[in-house]
């Protein structure tokens, strides 16, 4: 659980990717110029895993892991999404261009990367944490009691009050009533 600006975390995310970019580089030969591949994390990312952005103006690549898939996955699993994003730079640095076709599917496999994009669900609704000096959150799947009705619970690390957003929508809500309006205000959004 950590604050939505937290570096730490972005900053172990991105020495481990990189670390293993380095051995994989290294072990299959690959020609990757690692002066032109940078590395960034995402919060924003809902669905997907990683990606990789190309400029073609500079001829970079931009891998962009997701920090929740980090703290969701095991290491083993997040490493394949980085090499899996690491076959797009690849395919970026060597024809401008990059898909998941035949020539992807086959650096692929070498590495024992997944042929598609990671994708993974972001919780539903977010629990936080209201206390000024405290950066407790969680996400919930289900409206489970603490969704429904937070006003009746406190921060387990500081005694704060806390608030629940639902995700999609961005709405936030502190009690029972709050979360009745937020569920009727949104219909079919919910
Ligand atoms: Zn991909
Ligand atoms: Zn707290």
């Amino acid at each position: 659980m950590t604050d939505a600006d937290d570096p730490t975390i972005d900053d172990e995310i991105v020495a481990r990717a990189r670390i293993h970019a380095r051995e994989v580089i290294s072990e299959h030969d690959l020609e990757i110029d690692r002066n032109a591949l940078e590395w960034t994390v995402t919060t924003r990312a809902r669905r997907r895993a990683g990606a990789c952005r190309w400029n073609r103006a500079d001829e970079v690549a931009t891998i962009v892991l997701t920090r929740q898939a980090y703290e969701r996955y095991d290491w083993e699993t997040f490493a394949g999404v980085v090499r899996h994003e690491l076959v797009h730079a690849w395919e970026y640095q060597q024809f401008g261009e990059s898909g998941h076709g035949e020539r992807f599917h086959d650096l692929a496999a070498t590495l024992d990367a997944p042929r598609y994009c990671e994708t993974f669900a972001e919780p539903r609704y977010a629990l936080r944490c209201l206390g000024a000096d405290c950066d407790w959150s969680a996400g919930r799947h289900r409206a489970s009691k603490p969704v429904k009705a937070p006003g009746g619970y406190r921060c387990g690390r500081c005694g704060s009050d806390i608030e629940v957003e639902h995700v999609d929508s961005g709405r936030t809500w502190t009690t029972a009533s709050g979360f009745g309006g937020a569920k009727a205000a949104l219909g079919k959004r919910w």
